[in-house]
């Protein structure tokens, strides 16, 4: 199977360029490789990537990602978002190839407490919310074979994210606020990756899997218990911290007012994929606490 994989250094990305591998020729590019034209900036340089290519399989992982940033660049993040999916699944019909992408929680309104469901209305809150939407859309008017996973509060043990930040302040500060009315599950980029290549197999082999699929960790916390877990697992780890687990303290989302609105429900109901795919996805403590200890014990 020849895989095209965009986005090869982001968190899933760069779990992908692992997962992947066992099921084919798997061509890995970012903004700045040279030998093909990576960059979803650049609408003809991408089509003419997939062309030249001709892969079976597209996997996207390049994403425009700062959801604040997104508010000032709206033109920028649809060009990512959106426009270049769109290039992506024009491409991908014409070869009759499977595309596979991500997509946010941000594409609902954050209302209620129940987890959503694939079919629930949406109704995004930000710029970066609204283009993953158009994303969506694009995708599935262009009639490709297509495979669209949507999650939430993804982390990894390379790059930058929340469980970083909050050992990083909580070493630094004397004190600590975290948001405690937004609720969600925090998934792993590693898990993402393995369950991606688990439904690209069983996909190409039944067409009938093709469609759109909630895809995060089990269970559900709020930014702050989740922070609170992550100091937990450092101390039990010996590492010296300013700020305890205990003296996290709580906060409203009104008390921490960004450029991009957030959802407060940003669960994510995954029986469909797990269903489809006969998959299991474990909970969220476990891929964190997994994490945790490959980032502590270096
Ligand atoms: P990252 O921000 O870690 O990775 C995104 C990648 O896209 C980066 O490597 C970035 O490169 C690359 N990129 C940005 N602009 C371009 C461009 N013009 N051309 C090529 N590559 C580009 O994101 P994640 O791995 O966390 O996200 C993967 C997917 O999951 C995305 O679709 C995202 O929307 C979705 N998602 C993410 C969530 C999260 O919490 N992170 C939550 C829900 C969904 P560079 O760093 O060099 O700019």
């Amino acid at each position: 199977m020849r895989i095209l994989l965009l986005g090869k250094n982001g968190q899933v990305g760069w779990e992908l360029q692992r997962s992947l591998a066992p099921l084919g020729q798997v061509l890995a590019l970012d903004a700045k490789s040279r030998d093909y034209c990576g960059d979803l900036n650049d609408l003809q340089g991408l089509a003419a990537t997939v062309q030249r290519f001709a892969p079976e399989v597209i996997v996207n992982a390049a994403a425009y990602t700062a959801v604040d940033k997104a508010e000032s660049e709206p033109d920028q993040a649809l060009r990512i978002n959106a426009e270049a999916p769109a290039v992506l699944a024009t491409e991908a019909r014409k070869l009759n190839a499977l595309l596979l992408h991500y997509s946010t929680d941000y594409v609902f309104d954050g209302k209620g407490n129940a987890p959503w469901q694939e079919s629930d209305p949406v109704g995004p809150l930000s710029v970066y919310g609204a283009t993953k939407l158009q994303g969506e859309q694009a995708i599935q008017d262009a009639g490709c074979a297509h495979l669209i996973l949507r999650t939430s509060w993804v982390y990894a043990a390379r790059g930058n994210n929340f469980a970083k930040t909050m050992l990083r302040l909580a070493a630094e500060r004397d004190s600590l606020n975290v948001i405690d009315d937004q609720f969600g599950a925090p998934t792993g980029a590693d898990l993402l990756a393995d369950v991606t290549a688990h439904a690209i197999r069983a996909a190409r082999l039944n067409p009938q899997l093709h469609g759109i699929y909630h895809l995060a960790a089990a269970g559900e916390t709020t930014w702050h218990r989740y922070a609170r877990f992550v100091l937990e697992q450092a101390q039990a780890a010996g590492v010296v911290l300013k700020v305890p687990s205990a003296a996290v303290g709580a906060i409203t989302t009104a008390a921490y007012p960004t450029p991009a609105k957030r959802p407060g429900n940003s669960r994510l109901n995954t029986q469909k994929l797990q269903n489809a795919f006969s998959l299991r996805l474990p909970d969220w403590q476990d891929g964190v606490a997994r994490m945790l200890k490959e980032i502590l014990e270096k």
